[in-house]
């Protein structure tokens, strides 16, 4: 399922954008490929095994848009619209989210481990089996979501919402909370204590 070329330009170890055999910053055309990958996701294309790290994605809207097995890592996204989507398998790790909507989104198996998330809201959506562990998230909502099975460990929250969802089988051991709310949730079904 994975099969990610790595970059030809020598002593470079990032993985080659799909549709080069080069990554991003030994492109030729950096933004035309980007742009291609980013056009495909707008135009609701099925987007499977698609691999593009280091951009800097900016104001798009991929609303309704459906991915699966992709490696989106390592960028950083701002004002960007995710709203409706399905995304399966996927991994958007040690990246950036500014301002950015997943709402009813659903995401499945999906890692987003060590990354930044500023103002953005989650609200409504399937967040099933995710990896959130080590983030950092301020101003964000979850609220209304089902969580079943995603991973907080060690993440640090600071004005986050978790209103009424479902959060059985949900992780938050190690996690720092600051103004968290997890009013009308299950959070005695969370694990927040290792046993
Ligand atoms: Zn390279």
């Amino acid at each position: 399922m994975f099969s990610f070329k790595g970059c030809t330009t020598t002593g470079c170890t990032r993985i080659a954008v799909t549709g080069s055999d080069h990554c991003l910053k030994h492109a030729q055309s950096p933004d035309e490929l980007r742009d291609a990958v980013i056009r495909s996701l707008e135009h609701h294309e099925i987007v499977g095994s698609v691999s593009m790290t280091h951009a800097l994605i900016r104001d798009h809207n991929m609303s309704g848009s459906r991915m699966y097995a992709s490696n989106m890592a390592s960028n950083v996204y701002v004002d960007c619209d995710f709203s409706e989507s399905f995304v399966q398998l996927s991994f958007f790790d040690f990246s950036k989210f500014i301002r950015c909507r997943f709402t009813d989104i659903t995401l499945k198996y999906c890692v987003f481990a060590g990354s930044e998330f500023t103002s953005c809201d989650f609200s409504g959506s399937d967040i099933l089996h995710c990896n959130f562990l080590g983030i950092n998230a301020v101003d964000c909502s979850f609220d209304d979501s089902d969580l079943y099975f995603s991973n907080f460990t060690n993440a640090s929250l600071s004005s986050v919402t978790f209103r009424d969802c479902n959060l059985t089988k949900s992780y938050f051991v190690g996690s720092e909370r600051s103004e968290v709310n997890f009013k009308y949730s299950n959070y005695e079904e969370a694990v927040f204590t290792r046993t």
